[in-house]
């Protein structure tokens, strides 16, 4: 049995804003944002976190990237964004599933620290 949160979430088992979706990612606004606009960018299929993937995954992670690119243009964000990926437990990542943060529209401290 999959417990994974953001499984559920692609899955449409556990709601969320949806921002994009197609065969291999979903898009949606994080829960609790950073920014002004705040929005996760993850693979469909479960990899718990980038280093799990592989040279398999390179069109995935490409794909990922050009999304987030277009999502950003298409939300406003023609001054810029940042894009994180947290990893692993010293990388600060809290769900164990490969997701992409996109942050825009935050001038004041950033970056955050
Ligand atoms: P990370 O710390 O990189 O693992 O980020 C996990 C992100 O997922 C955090 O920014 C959370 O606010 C976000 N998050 C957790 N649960 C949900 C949820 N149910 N819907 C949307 N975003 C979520
Ligand atoms: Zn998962």
């Amino acid at each position: 049995m999959n417990d994974c949160l953001f499984c559920k979430i692609a899955a449409g088992q556990i709601p969320s804003k949806t921002v994009y979706e197609d065969e291999q990612v979903y898009a949606f606004y994080d829960i609790d944002p950073q920014a002004p606009t705040h929005f996760l960018v993850i693979p469909k299929k479960h990899v718990s976190c980038l280093d799990e993937c592989t040279e398999e995954d390179e069109a995935l992670l490409g794909h990922m990237l050009l999304t987030a690119m277009k999502l950003a243009a298409e939300q406003g964000l023609e001054n810029g964004y940042r894009i994180v990926i947290n990893t692993g437990d010293d990388g600060g990542q809290t769900v164990k599933h490969l997701h992409m943060h996109v942050m825009g529209k935050r001038s004041m401290n950033w970056p955050p620290g």
